[in-house]
Order: C-alpha cells, then sequence, then structure tokens
C-alpha cells in the first residue's frame, strides 16, 4: 500500500524491502552507513541533480557538491530546505544531526557544522541513498 499525505509517501518495511536492494535498504530504511570511498558518486563531479533513492525527491544540486575528503559525497546544502528534515542522533556514543528525505523519511547521512564559508554547513550523505540524474 502507498498512501500520499501531502508530499508523504508512507510503505511499510516489507514494501520498502521489496522495492530496493538489499544494500540500498540497509542504509536508507535502516539508517546503516556505506563503507567509506565506496560509493558511486563519491568522486563524481558532473552537472546534475542527486535524486532520493527512495523516492526520486530532488534533494542535492551538483553545484553544491564538495570535496571533503571523508570518502562519502558531500554537499554544503540541499537544493530547498523543505526537502530534508533533521534528527538528533545519539547512536555510537556521538551526538549527531541525521538527514532524512522529508518525503519518505529515508535516512541520506548527516550534517556537521565545519562545512566552507558562507553557509558553514557539511552534508555528508551516504551515495546508497541518492541516485543521480545528469542535466
Ligand atoms: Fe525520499
Amino acid at each position: 500500500m502507498v498512501s500520499r499525505m501531502g508530499e508523504r509517501i508512507i510503505r511499510t518495511e516489507e514494501e520498502w524491502r521489496a522495492l530496493l536492494s538489499p544494500d540500498v535498504f540497509e542504509v536508507l530504511r535502516m539508517g546503516g552507513t556505506e563503507p567509506p570511498h565506496t560509493g558511486a558518486y563519491v568522486h563524481t563531479s558532473e552537472p546534475g541533480t542527486y535524486l532520493c533513492a527512495g523516492c526520486r525527491t530532488p534533494l542535492f544540486d551538483s553545484s553544491t557538491k564538495i570535496d571533503a575528503g571523508t570518502g562519502w559525497p558531500s554537499f554544503t546544502a540541499p537544493v530547498s530546505a523543505e526537502v530534508v528534515q533533521y534528527v538528533r542522533d545519539t547512536r555510537f556514543g556521538m551526538v549527531r544531526t541525521e538527514v532524512r528525505c522529508v518525503v519518505c523519511d529515508g535516512h541520506l547521512g548527516h550534517v556537521f557544522d565545519d562545512g566552507p564559508p558562507p553557509l558553514g554547513t557539511r552534508f555528508c550523505i551516504n551515495s546508497l541513498s541518492l541516485l543521480f540524474n545528469p542535466r
């Protein structure tokens, strides 16, 4: 069953498991993290938009992509403030800010405050949570 509440897409865990590959499911729906330097988009620089791998919502633009040297694709900002939501994450003995897709509530990664000026934000995002749509 798919129910759309405004811009929200709600599926059961079983439905997501059937739709997504196992590695994408683990990151997007279970909050996992891909190993660093393994993702498809760590070093990409082509112009285009990175969509949510769960619901195809445009999330990040290539113009905001930075090489943070972490082994994960990194951005200074989402395409708009409305496409992501933030959750306090205290797992693994750390206090971090988790970034989720606002439409499907999929786990994307985390945001840190050590990004370049003027925004100062660094969105550290799993490649597995994204799909690249070239311009
Ligand atoms: Fe999504």
